[in-house]
């Protein structure tokens, strides 16, 4: 059976992720992996449709019972990627997309080489760290001292999650989130290619060895008329 591949979208926080996952899914068609999270919701959000919205107690239990296929502990709050939805979509050989922080993208990678999943990963970057203490310090609804100290702490994190990739770090594509329309496209062609790739083109490659008797029969007769000097003008 076909497998689909598994996109992990990771980077800093504050870089645009939520925005360009939105925009991705607009465009191409993907299952859209649902995370897990002990955050309550923001107004607006949907259980089940933004994020599985659980206890602490539930998530752990979920944890214990081997369920996901990542989890982390984010500002507080854990996080994680139900496993059985995910490896579902991909036996159906639908594409799956995940929108997760950096700590579960390296657990991912692991896991995808133990499961023998086709994982893509692509790490989204600001166009510098200024940038992104810029739109931090502007995204920031409530001010005071611990909320500064809050994005003074991802900026750090941020930094070292790009020196990460700058030796190395597993990703496959770095993509600039820079203007937005210009990255939403950047991911666009990535999801294309990936699909292009050989492994996922064997039906392509058996259909390119088919002939069709029919137009071949007509062709075996314009070889004959063309041997016999036709179309020459004899
Ligand atoms: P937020 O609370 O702002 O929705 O998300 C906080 C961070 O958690 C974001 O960087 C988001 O990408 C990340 N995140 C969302 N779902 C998951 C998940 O299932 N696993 C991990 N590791 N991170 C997640």
């Amino acid at each position: 059976m076909a497998e689909g591949t598994l996109f992990v979208m990771t980077g800093a926080s504050g870089v645009g992720k939520g925005t360009l996952r939105k925009r991705l899914l607009e465009r191409e068609k993907l299952f859209y992996s649902i995370s897990m999270t002990t955050r309550p919701p923001r107004p607006g959000e949907r259980h089940g449709v933004d994020y599985w919205f659980v206890s602490r107690e539930r998530f752990l239990e979920l944890v214990e019972a081997k369920k996901f296929l990542e989890h982390a502990s984010y500002v507080n709050n854990l996080y994680g990627t139900p496993l059985d939805p995910v490896l579902r979509h991909l036996k159906r050989g639908e594409d799956v997309l995940l929108e997760i922080e950096v700590q579960g993208a390296k657990q991912v990678r692991e896991k995808a080489e133990e499961l023998g999943l086709d994982a893509v990963f692509i790490f989204i970057v600001p166009p510098s760290l200024t940038e992104l203490r810029r739109r931090l310090l502007f995204r920031e609804s409530q001010r005071g001292p611990d909320k500064l100290k809050e994005v003074a702490a991802r900026i750090k994190r941020a930094e070292e999650e790009i020196k990460e990739a700058l030796s190395g770090g597993g990703f496959d594509y770095v993509v600039i989130n820079d203007v937005l329309e210009e990255a939403t496209q950047e991911l666009v062609t990535i999801v294309r290619a990936a699909r292009l790739k050989r492994e996922r083109r064997r039906d392509a490659l058996e259909r390119a060895l088919e002939r069709d008797p029919e137009l071949e029969a007509e062709l075996d007769e314009i070889e004959r008329w063309l041997m016999q000097g036709g179309g020459t003008g004899n």
